[in-house]
């Protein structure tokens, strides 16, 4: 039975207002199959059109590769009248109208790039209404001579994309986006929905300041990308790894990002030698160099870019399958806008990040360099980063917690759950290093040390006597990796300190005191070979193919129809992309549809594409299937879609939230105890049970920063905690113990203190 039928059917039932909703959202969800040949919204798409449906303002606020776009495109092809997109990316526009084309959807663009002559033309289009949707610049829409332009056409909707740009907060800012402010006053009726994927809680409120929005609609969009795996690896013996991980990405489009040009030109270089589709890009080569780069990058002529941070912001290719990290970038923003270019398209996408702590060193160093200026707020977020890296929690809860976002369950999608690290008591490990340490006096880098651990027979070693100090030897029983894992591990612990300025030798700290002659027990992490971890990677890549929640495709066939789609795309002198997803090749690889009809089944396949490729890419895959002898009855399977259950990430909106998740978000945010307390009403003790609760989830909470922190008082309370038989112990003894001088809110920070450390 239609829906339209029902609705029918139950009019009497109904209340208008209800049956707009359904009449609405039955249109938008046959436009979305018809024109993109998806099945299903993503999550909040539906609520957003509905808004823009609605005629209210609207503000959404998605990662990159959310589906920002369709919550606009989709009313442009829907309502009447012509969509106006304002957008700063000039060099996108071209592709973005290009893929509307491709689909059906009447659409064009205006910009300096283009001659009077033709601006004329499509001008003409707009106000004859002719045009589903208009890409505009800033520049354009506010000049003088497009006003009257403006008010002899019918305008359906504003979009403001990188709407972040009109805040002077955001990181972005542009001028020419203030003039923006006019739309509201000359179009009062007309919606206006404003996209970004980057925006912190000022530059939102701005935003709908600034565009003069009438009590504008926020939606906030969570920030997981479930699609993309999340994996560190040691910084060592790179070049080794990215060999192996490329040889288990052979034809897929992939980035490096490097910190340095010369190691972009040179990494390029090795990987061509290679054999290896691979070239590279930085802000050191012509504009014309890097934009011929580019261009061969988007069609998919170069499978692999080493490239410095310069590149990405102005590219919307959607198969780039993965990104590696060579060194680690300043900050979590960075990083997750970095590898966020990967699996636009919603298909699996890997991305590995290379940690060491001399990549640390480095950073800090370089932050010192700079001067003054924000060093602390940028010094607090390579920290955030470190923590992700180095703690042995899930990755994507640790990287979502810093964007506020509490995931409930391990994501099963990043190395720490493909691969929990076991905790091993490291007190005598730690023993054996620091009074290494101590006996050399402090003469020795983390390399000498560890040959001294060892009992390394080198000239160097012997010429100096280090084979009479008593720990000589002691650590044969470790391999020199594994040393240099656990002396990385105590240095962040705080029980060793590198001496920056007396060539990076190891120093003892006020901590190692606590282990050496105070028997403090140390807890360490074992760590994992570079061998295991690729043979888990590599598992677990097997396994996600074989579970049926993605499925199975084949891949002779698939790269039979990569090649189609390659030669078609030079023929339409367009990127491959834009005819098809990887995604699209994937499900046809794998369900082989031989009929038109079975051909739009298969997700991006919409009836304009259907038109005009089915009969090429069906003529490849009965091809396929009558040199395998396949019968035709066979071929096709058709894709089983559960249908999509966004994963258990909660975004906090105010209303539903858990109190404690509450106060999580404000701690993230950087909120000190007191600020939180006032903000939320709420005492002080309480938000310290609430944060405890997810340092016992495995999040790292800075207890210490809460305090006023006093080395001697922590002792003092560790002893009076020692002295009672109670488990958890009490905090009337110790407050009794301290006659009364400490408070109880400060007890319970350093009992959270004592905790986090693992000594009660
Ligand atoms: P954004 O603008 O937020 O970066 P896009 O709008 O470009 O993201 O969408 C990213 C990709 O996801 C595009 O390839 C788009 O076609 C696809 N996409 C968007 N909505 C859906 C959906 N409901 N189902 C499947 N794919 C979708
Ligand atoms: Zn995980």
């Amino acid at each position: 039975m239609s829906l339209r039928f029902l609705l029918i059917l139950l009019n009497p039932y109904l209340t208008p207002n209800l049956i707009s909703y359904f009449m609405t959202s039955e249109k938008a969800k046959t436009a979305l199959k018809k024109y993109f040949g998806y099945d299903e919204f993503r999550p909040l798409q539906e609520e957003i059109i509905q808004s823009v449906y609605d005629g209210k303002d609207t503000v959404v606020i998605m990662p990159t590769g959310g589906g920002k776009s369709v919550c606009f495109q989709i009313p442009a092809v829907t309502m009447e009248g012509t969509a106006l997109v304002v957008s700063p990316l000039i060099a996108l526009m071209k592709d973005q109208v290009e893929s509307m084309r491709a689909i059906g959807v009447k659409a064009s663009f205006l910009n300096s790039s283009i001659s009077s002559k033709e601006q004329f033309e499509i001008e003409g289009q707009f106000k004859d209404g002719t045009l589903d949707l208009l890409y505009v610049s800033p520049e354009k829409l506010a000049s003088q001579d497009f006003q009257s332009v403006l008010g002899a056409a019918k305008i359906s909707l504003f979009a403001i994309d990188e709407a972040h740009c009109i805040s002077s907060w955001g990181h972005n800012f542009r001028p020419e986006y203030r003039q923006l402010k006019l739309l509201k006053t000359k179009f009062p009726n007309i919606p206006v929905i404003a996209l970004t994927a980057t925006a912190d809680k000022v530059t939102r409120k701005d935003i709908g300041d600034q565009l003069n929005l009438v009590e504008p609609k926020l939606f906030l969009a969570s920030f997981d990308r479930p699609n993309l795996k999340l994996e560190v690896r040691p910084g060592r013996k790179r070049w080794e790894q990215i060999v192996n991980f490329v040889a288990n990405h052979r034809d897929e489009a992939g980035i490096i990002y490097c910190m340095s040009r010369k190691n972009c030109e040179s990494l390029a270089a090795k990987l061509q030698a290679k054999g290896l589709n691979a070239d590279f890009y930085h802000a050191g080569m012509s504009s014309d160099q890097r934009n011929k780069t580019q261009e061969a990058f988007i069609n998919d002529q170069i499978d692999i870019i080493c490239a410095t941070v310069a590149f990405g912001m102005g590219i919307d290719k959607s198969n780039i399958r993965w990104v590696i990290h060579y060194n680690l970038p300043k900050n979590i923003e960075n990083f997750y806008q970095e590898i966020g270019r990967a699996g636009r398209d919603g298909a699996a996408a890997d991305t590995m990040l290379f940690y060491s702590y001399a990549d640390i060193m480095f950073l800090k160093t370089l932050i010192d360099q700079d001067g003054a200026n924000g060093r602390e707020l940028m010094q607090s977020k390579l920290d955030r980063l470190q923590q992700y890296a180095t703690s042995p929690v899930c990755r994507r809860k640790t990287l979502l917690s810093y964007f506020g976002e509490y995931l409930a369950d391990n994501c099963g999608n990043c190395d720490v759950c493909d691969l929990p690290p076991t905790s091993i008591d490291g007190t005598e490990l730690a023993q054996m290093a620091l009074s290494a340490v101590y006996r050399v006096k402090g003469q020795a880098n983390s390399e000498l040390l560890i040959n001294i651990l060892r009992g390394s027979q080198r000239k160097d070693i012997l010429e100096s006597g280090f084979q009479n100090i008593k720990t000589y030897g002691v650590g044969r029983a470790y391999t020199y990796l594994d040393w240099r894992a656990y002396i990385e591990q105590l240095t962040q612990q705080g029980f060793l300190e590198i001496a920056l300025d007396d060539g990076y030798k190891l120093k003892l700290t006020q901590a190692s005191q606590d282990v050496l002659f105070k028997d403090l027990k140390v807890k360490l992490v074992k760590p994992a070979s570079i061998k295991e971890r690729e043979e888990i990677a590599e598992a677990s890549a097997v396994t996600k193919q074989s579970q049926s929640e993605t499925f199975k495709w084949d891949k002779d066939l698939f790269k039979r129809l990569k090649d189609l789609r390659l030669r078609l795309a030079k023929e339409a002198g367009m990127p491959p992309y834009i005819i098809f997803g990887d995604k699209s090749l994937q499900e046809m690889a794998a369900a082989k549809p031989i009929t038109r009809e079975q051909f739009l089944t298969i997700t991006g396949v919409g009836e304009r594409k259907a038109d005009q490729f089915s009969f090429d890419f069906l003529n490849v895959i009965k091809a396929y299937g009558q040199e395998k002898g396949i019968a035709d009855a066979d071929m096709f399977k058709p894709m089983l879609r559960a249908s999509v259950k966004p994963k258990k990430s909660k975004v906090p909106k105010s209303a539903k939230v858990p109190t404690r998740q509450m106060t999580l978000e404000f701690y993230n945010k950087g909120l000190s105890l007191i600020e939180i307390a006032r903000e939320r009403g709420l005492k002080k003790s309480t938000l310290i049970d609430h944060l405890l609760y997810y340092h016992r989830d495995g999040l790292e909470i800075d207890f210490e920063s809460m305090v006023d922190y006093d080395e001697e008082l922590l002792k003092k309370i560790k002893d009076l905690v020692y002295q009672q038989e109670d488990s958890p112990p009490k905090m009337k003894p110790v407050f009794a113990g301290l006659d009364e001088r400490v408070s109880y809110d400060e007890i319970k920070l350093y009992f959270a203190i004592l905790e986090t450390r693992g000594e009660i």
